[in-house]
C-alpha cells in the first residue's frame, strides 16, 4: 500500500485562506492575516492526524480529511450562494441543512473509501496534483500582485510619463521655489461628497461647516467633481496632475486590473518635485494598501511594529474568512451572542477601524510640531466612507453585522445608509474644524491645506451626482485660480504655480466614467458644464 506521497490535506487546508488573500490584497495587512493562516494550517493538520489515529488506513484517512477540510472552509461559501433558494418551502440555505448536506457527503465519501478500496492510492495521487495546481494559483497571483503594488510596471510607456514630467519640470525650470516653503497638507476624507448632493439627497445642509472653512480662507469649488470614481485612480491623476490615458497610454490600453495604477498613487510626481525642492514627506497609516506610503520620510503607524496580537479580538480579514467557513452561525447570529463574545467576533475590527481613523486625525493635529522644516503630508481618511462606526459626536455605533469596507448590510437599505452617512459626517467635520484650527496656530507661515473627496457616493447613479465632491482648497495667493468646478486634477497644477510663481496651464475638468467591470479603462468622459449642478 503507497501512502507516504501524500500532501492534499494540508495544502487544501491553506488554500481558501491563499484565493481570500489574493482576492483582498489590495486591502489587507500581513499582520491582519497570520492567526488565520496558522488556524487554517493547524486545523488541517489536527484532522489529518486523528482521521490517521482512528481509521489507521492512511490512504482512506487522507481522502477523508480532504473532504472534511473542504467542507469546513467552504460551508459559508455555500451559505452565502444557498441564500434565500427556496426548494418547495424549503430555504436550503439554512444552517441546519448546510451542515446536514456536509455530514451526507462525508457519509458518502467513507462508504465510497470501502466500495472503491482498491483504488485509494490513485485518487490520493489525483488529490495532490489537483491540491497541488489549487495551491499555486493563489499563490503565484499574491506574488504577482505584490510586485506590482511596488513598481511602476516596466511596460509603461516612459515617453509618456516622460511628457507629463518634462511638461510640468521643463515649465519650472529656471523658476527658484520660493525661499519660505508653506507646509502642504492633502487630506482626503473618502467619498466625502458636495454640499449639493448631501441637500439633495442626503437632506442634509452642510452649509455651517463650508461657511466655517470659508471664514479661514478656503475657497470651497461647490460645483467640483472627481475625476475618477475609485480611489486609486483619482488618486493617481491628481497626485501626477494629468488623466490617467496621458499618464501611461500603454497600461490604460493593455491594463484590465483595477488596480492597476497603483504604483502611481506612491511614485508620483508631486512628491518628486517636492523632494527635489527639500520637502519632507509625511504619511500616516490608512489600512488600505493603496494609499499606504510606509516609504515616507515620517510615517506614523497605528499597528506599530510590534508583535501580531495573538489574543486580540478578530480584525476585519478574520472576519471575512470565518464568514466563508463553518463558522458564519456565529457571525450571522452574533447578536444572541455574550456581550464579550460579540465584542471579539464582531465590534474588534470596527474597534480598529475607528482607532486607525482617530489616529490619522490625532497624528494631523501633532505632525506640525514634530515634524521640521516644509512638509508635504498626505492622509487619506476612511471616512465618511462605510462602515459607520462614529455617531454624530464620535462615539461608538454598535454593530452586528461582520466588518466589510464596502457591502455594509447593515446599512444598506437607504435611509440607514443617508442616516450613517450622515452622522460620521459630523464626527469627521467637527474633527477638521480641531485640525485645522491647530495646523494654522502651529505653522510658522501661512500653510497650504487641502480637502478633497476622491469621489463621491457610488450609490447615486443619476448624472454625475456620484462624482460630485468636497472641494476645499486653502492655497494662498491663487485666487485667480479658483472656479466652482474646479477639479482634483488641477490641484498640484494650482499649488506650485504659487510655490514657483509662475502661471501653469490648467486642465479640462472631466469626470471619467467606466461601465465594465471587466474593462476597467474604458472610460467615457464626462466634462463637467453638461452637469446641472445647483450653486449655494
Ligand atoms: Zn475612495
Amino acid at each position: 500500500m503507497k501512502s507516504n506521497k501524500v500532501i492534499h490535506p494540508l495544502l487544501f487546508s491553506l488554500y481558501p485562506i491563499l484565493a481570500l488573500i489574493e482576492v483582498n490584497l489590495n486591502q489587507i495587512n500581513f499582520d491582519e492575516v497570520i492567526r488565520s493562516l496558522l488556524l487554517s494550517f493547524l486545523t488541517g493538520g489536527c484532522i489529518w492526524l486523528l482521521s490517521r489515529v482512528i481509521l489507521k488506513n492512511p490512504n482512506r484517512a487522507a481522502i477523508l480529511a480532504t473532504t472534511m477540510i473542504a467542507i469546513l472552509f467552504s460551508s459559508g461559501h455555500i451559505h452565502n450562494l444557498l441564500g434565500n433558494y427556496h426548494i418547495f418551502d424549503l430555504r436550503i440555505g439554512r444552517t441546519r441543512y448546510i451542515f446536514l448536506m456536509g455530514a451526507l457527503i462525508l457519509g458518502l465519501v467513507f462508504w465510497g473509501s470501502f466500495r472503491y478500496r482498491s483504488h485509494l492510492a490513485q485518487i490520493n495521487s489525483s488529490l495532490n496534483v489537483i491540491a497541488i495546481i489549487l495551491f499555486a494559483i493563489p499563490l503565484l497571483q499574491i506574488a504577482v500582485g505584490m510586485s506590482s503594488q511596488q513598481q511602476i510596471p516596466d511596460s509603461r510607456d516612459r515617453s509618456s510619463i516622460g511628457r507629463i514630467d518634462t511638461d510640468i519640470t521643463s515649465m519650472l525650470s529656471g523658476h527658484e521655489a520660493k525661499s519660505d516653503l508653506p507646509d502642504i497638507y492633502y487630506i482626503i476624507p473618502d467619498m466625502y461628497t458636495s454640499q449639493g448632493v448631501m441637500w439633495e439627497r442626503f437632506n442634509f445642509d452642510n452649509s455651517e461647516f463650508i461657511e466655517w472653512l470659508e471664514e479661514r480662507g478656503f475657497y470651497v469649488a461647490g460645483c467640483s467633481h472627481s475625476n475618477y470614481q475609485r480611489t486609486v485612480w483619482s488618486l493617481a491623476s491628481s497626485l501626477n496632475m494629468s488623466y490617467l490615458d496621458v499618464l501611461d497610454e500603454h497600461l490604460m490600453a493593455t491594463s484590465k486590473d483595477p488596480y492597476a495604477f497603483m504604483p502611481y498613487v506612491k511614485d508620483n510626481v508631486v512628491r518628486q518635485i517636492l523632494e527635489d525642492i527639500g520637502y519632507s514627506i509625511v504619511a500616516v497609516e490608512t489600512g488600505f494598501a493603496v494609499t499606504e506610503w510606509t516609504d515616507a520620510d515620517f510615517y506614523r503607524s497605528f499597528s506599530g511594529t510590534g508583535a501580531p496580537q495573538l489574543f486580540a479580538g478578530l480584525n476585519s480579514f478574520e472576519t471575512l474568512f470565518l464568514r466563508t467557513t463553518v463558522g458564519f452561525p456565529l457571525l450571522d447570529s452574533a447578536n444572541h451572542l455574550p456581550k464579550n463574545w460579540r465584542i471579539s467576533f464582531i465590534d474588534n475590527a470596527y474597534i480598529n477601524h475607528r482607532g486607525r481613523i482617530v489616529f490619522a486625525l490625532d497624528e494631523l493635529e501633532r505632525i506640525s510640531a514634530i515634524v521640521k522644516g516644509p512638509k508635504f503630508v498626505f492622509i487619506h481618511i476612511l471616512a465618511p466612507h462605510p462602515p459607520f462606526v462614529f455617531g454624530p459626536n464620535g462615539e461608538y455605533v454598535e454593530r452586528i453585522t461582520p466588518f466589510t469596507l464596502d457591502n455594509d448590510e447593515e446599512y444598506y437599505a437607504w435611509d440607514k445608509f443617508s442616516d450613517g452617512y450622515v452622522d460620521q459626517l459630523k464626527y469627521v467635520n467637527q474633527r477638521f474644524k480641531e485640525v485645522i484650527l491647530e495646523i494654522l496656530a502651529s505653522s510658522k507661515s501661512e500653510p497650504i491645506i487641502i480637502l478633497q473627496g476622491d469621489h463621491g457616493v457610488p450609490r447615486l447613479t443619476e448624472n454625475l451626482e456620484n462624482a460630485a465632491i468636497l472641494n476645499a482648497l486653502k492655497i494662498p495667493n491663487t485666487e485667480e485660480y479658483f472656479y466652482p468646478t474646479v477639479s482634483p486634477v488641477n490641484t498640484f497644477r494650482i499649488v506650485f504655480s504659487t510655490i514657483f510663481q509662475i502661471n501653469l496651464p490648467l486642465l479640462q475638468d472631466s469626470s471619467m466614467f467606466s461601465k465594465s467591470r471587466n474593462d476597467p479603462y474604458n472610460f467615457q468622459a464626462f466634462p463637467f458644464w453638461m452637469t446641472t449642478c445647483e450653486m449655494n
